[in-house]
């Protein structure tokens, strides 16, 4: 008997970059690549002890089955801590835990898209999030963006000639892969367009907690008067990714649906998992855990940016994030970050060529930095030699 596979499975590609960036894993590697946190601020000593008080005080609920929603005392602390930094009002009832934010991705694809419906997204876009959409066999359509966040008049423009959008998808805040942030302005013109033609939103925000500079901004959720915007997040940025524990905020009437869906697809997120973060915070200030990632990771942003300064000459260009854990560089026409990554790997040193992050284009000439999971100096030695291996090329 000959093995089928579901036609989708047509659209889900293996990935060279990831092949290549195996090599990345070889310690002598100067790797800028991934999205990695970094694992020395991982509070491992709190945690030990919360895992202990964890299984003494609730042992039996933590290792036992529990409710879709999530477990209810941590749905209350992300409420509240979203509404207190983000400017949202969001209730308890309308937090979903996830695992990790993206099965929250995958739920999104899962309860809008049918194969053909279009999907919106920026350009350039979260690598995985193309991936995740695509299972269900949409067609992207990237809208054009700026330094302040997707371009208006474009976005509306789609959405005005453009049938069957079913999901628009955004990362305003310390954007993967660009490091952008969408200016307050753009976050109001965004959501009086999208209240216009009514097209549900997906605010994807691992990031917006990691800022090293500049004002806090509203999340566009905050502004979402007609319940379109689904916002999505995670601890995996702000504690730790292992633990696997994202959620969805959003109007009762899509929670229901992503309910129903998670039952069907993993019955609930890890109680143990969710009992620890919650905790957690109920025994240490987590605002001050937040602090010390940034602290860290504004002194690797800086390294990486004065690194760039002093290395690259004139025609590339790169853009100086205010948080999260990216920047972006966008080299003459003519270069390939392919091939440049190859070069690059024979000095150990490894990026991720832009290209991926465009689901419909083919753009050669840009790539992703990561700064938060490499120490300074590590940081300044691998620009220095990736500002070689440009120049030779
Ligand atoms: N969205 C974006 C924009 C991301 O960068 C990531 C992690 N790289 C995720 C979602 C998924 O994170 P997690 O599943 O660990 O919550």
């Amino acid at each position: 008997m000959t093995v089928t596979f579901a036609r989708r499975t047509e659209f889900l590609k293996k990935s060279e970059i990831r092949e290549i960036l195996k090599i990345t894993q070889r310690p002598e590697v100067i790797s800028f690549a991934g999205g990695l946190p970094a694992p020395e601020l991982f509070p491992v000593e709190e945690m030990k002890h919360i895992a202990v008080k964890v299984l003494e005080e609730s042992g039996s609920q933590a290792l036992q089955y529990s409710t879709t929603e999530g477990f209810e005392p941590l749905r209350k602390q992300i409420a509240a801590r979203m509404n207190a930094r983000f400017k949202t009002v969001v209730q308890p009832a309308n937090v979903l835990i996830t695992s990790g934010s993206q099965q929250a991705l995958d739920f999104s694809g899962k309860l809008f898209l049918n194969a053909g419906d279009v999907v919106l997204c920026e350009s350039p876009t979260y690598l995985a999030a193309i991936s995740a959409f695509s299972a269900y066999e949409p067609r992207f359509m990237e809208v054009p963006t700026d330094n302040k966040g997707i371009i208006i008049a474009e976005l509306e423009k789609i959405l005005q000639t453009v049938a069957n959008i079913k999901l628009v998808y955004v990362i305003p805040d310390f954007q993967n892969p660009t490091g952008r942030t969408w200016s307050l302005e753009r976050r109001k013109q965004f959501i009086k367009v999208i209240s216009k033609y009514e097209v549900p939103v997906i605010e994807d925000n691992p990031y917006g907690e990691l800022r090293y500079e500049g004002d806090l901004l509203p999340a566009i959720k905050a502004f979402d008067s007609k319940g379109l915007v689904i916002f999505v997040s995670t601890f995996s940025k702000t504690f730790c990714p292992g633990l696997r524990i994202g959620w969805i905020a959003a109007d009762i009437r899509f929670i229901e649906k992503y309910v129903l869906l998670k039952q069907g697809a993993d019955l609930h997120t890890s109680s143990i998992s969710q009992r620890e973060i919650s905790m957690y915070m109920e025994v240490y200030n987590f605002e001050e855990h937040i602090q010390r990632i940034i602290k860290v990771y504004k002194q690797r942003r800086d390294a990486m940016i004065n690194a760039m300064q002093e290395y690259f000459a004139g025609e590339i260009r790169f853009n100086r994030p205010h948080g999260g854990l990216f920047t972006w560089v966008v080299l003459p026409e003519q270069v390939n970050a392919v091939a440049l990554l190859n070069r690059c790997l024979q000095h150990n040193v490894a990026f991720v060529p832009g290209d991926s992050f465009f689901p419909t284009r083919k753009v050669e000439n840009t790539f992703r930095l990561n700064y938060s999971n490499m120490p300074e100096e590590q940081i300044w030695e691998g620009i220095r030699r990736l500002a070689m291996v440009i120049k030779e090329y």
